[in-house]
């Protein structure tokens, strides 16, 4: 598949997808059975993601879509805004962030300390894919679907400069040469 001057070769499969969302759910539903946590798919590209996995919560919980503007092309740039969108109050709240894919962990731990400023009781992650960059500064996600090494992806909710989040299974840039 070609989108504008990249090249992109499936990855990981719709199916593959849903079989690790049921996993990640599970684990969910059980951790939080005697809370009532604030889910905040962080947009635009958690949305399918946290519309798949919230099907399969099972027990009280309410979400609350949030924005932060903080990445162009294909390298992060560092630059993030506030966490903007959340209507319910985070005070006092079991929130339970939901990511697209964590690469550097600089948005979510920016995001991590806004919340806690604002007096959340406890704040966790769920986010489907984490790069090796994550893991080796050691990133605090509690939930992860699939780890990855450092290819670009889009699909499944994610983009390439606004193109490609459409697909239902993910796709990897194909490097040349
Ligand atoms: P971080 O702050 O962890 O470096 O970047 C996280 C954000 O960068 C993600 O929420 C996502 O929007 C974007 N991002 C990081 N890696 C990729 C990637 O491989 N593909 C796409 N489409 N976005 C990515």
């Amino acid at each position: 598949m070609k989108l504008k001057d990249l090249e992109f070769k499936k990855f990981i499969s719709a199916e593959k997808i849903h079989a690790k969302i049921d996993d990640l759910a599970t684990q969910i539903n059980s951790d939080y059975k005697d809370k009532t946590p604030l889910f905040l798919p962080i947009l635009n590209g958690s949305f399918m993601f946290a519309s798949d996995l919230l099907k399969e919560i099972k027990i009280p919980c309410r979400v609350s879509f949030v924005k932060v503007a903080s990445y162009s092309g294909t390298a992060s740039t560092g630059q993030l805004k506030t966490l903007i969108g959340h209507e319910e109050s985070l005070f006092n709240q079991d929130i339970l962030i939901i990511e697209d894919i964590v690469d550097t962990g600089l948005t979510l731990q920016k995001i991590i300390e806004e919340l806690r400023g604002l007096g959340a009781k406890s704040v966790e992650a769920v986010t489907l894919l984490r790069k090796k960059t994550a893991r080796e500064k050691d990133i605090d996600v509690k939930y992860v679907g699939f780890d990855l090494e450092q290819e670009f992806v889009l699909g499944y909710g994610l983009d390439y400069d606004g193109l490609g989040r459409n697909h239902q299974d993910i796709y990897k840039q194909v490097i040349k040469g």
